[in-house]
């Protein structure tokens, strides 16, 4: 379970993040929707350390992450981010390793891992040996996908991680993230700004206003069968 306690960022007079409190619940899905500059990104790194609050507090299973050791937390926490990142002279499979031996796994169980999670979010064995630009961009984010979980990680933050996709290819990643947080029972920070991306993979959905101010929380169900404003409705399309 991860919690924002009135966690709030500032960084000189912007503020990014402003008094946000939430609970992402253990083996679920979180949406966090709202419009750009709405805080959503500070709010995800915050749970990595990437952002440090300037007041307020995260707290992952109760324990405040103020104190630990930024490099210790994240090998148990994946994140994709719209722009992968994928090393471009580094072949699919060794992109995916790399990153399990930096945490510390051996060469042959960072490679039997990243075969593993390449087959479990759909990369063929064939593609293990090429390099990111010979695959198509859907199968680059399936990579993406793969790198963040080669730590056997059970958080796992994606902010906006399927925007620069098609819409057909982006409705089978959507697929295969619900396939593979359910077998993984992960517990998922998601960012979105797209309503049928938030509707389709929330098990809670958080809708934002500017800085990270939470306008409605609640099931996709309880948000469209009845948005507490008009800024819901409308970002719901209801
Ligand atoms: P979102 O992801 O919802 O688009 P962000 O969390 O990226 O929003 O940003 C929220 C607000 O904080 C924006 O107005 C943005 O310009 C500002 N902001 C974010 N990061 C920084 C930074 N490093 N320095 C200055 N302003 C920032
Ligand atoms: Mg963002």
């Amino acid at each position: 379970m991860i919690e924002f306690v009135n966690a709030s960022k500032t960084y000189g007079d912007v503020v990014a993040l402003a008094d946000f409190s939430a609970v992402v619940p253990s083996g679920t899905i979180t949406v966090l929707m709202g419009l750009s500059g709405s805080g959503k990104t500070t709010a995800v790194r915050m749970v990595n350390k990437m952002v440090i609050p300037s007041s307020g507090a995260v707290l992952i299973d109760g324990v405040d992450i103020a104190a630990q050791n930024a490099v210790t937390l994240r090998r148990s926490i994946g994140y994709v981010m719209q722009d992968i990142g994928l090393l471009p002279h580094k072949t699919v499979l060794d992109n995916v390793a790399l990153i399990a031996s930096i945490a510390g796994q051996s060469r042959e169980t960072a490679r039997r891992n990243a075969r593993e999670m390449l087959t479990l979010v759909g990369i063929d064995a064939a593609s293990f040996g090429r390099f990111p630009r010979q695959l198509s961009g859907g199968q680059q984010q399936r990579v993406g996908v793969a790198r963040a979980l080669a730590t056997k990680p059970n958080i796992l933050l994606m902010d906006e991680p399927f925007g620069a996709v098609d819409p057909i290819v982006r409705e089978d990643l959507q697929d295969e993230l619900l396939r593979i947080q359910r077998e993984l029972k992960l517990t998922v920070l998601f960012v979105t700004h797209d309503r049928q991306e938030a509707l389709k993979l929330a098990d809670q959905l958080i809708v934002l206003s500017q800085k990270g101010r939470i306008e409605q929380s609640g099931t996709p169900r309880e948000l469209t069968k009845k948005p507490a404003n008009a800024f819901v409705r409308k970002l719901l399309g209801v």
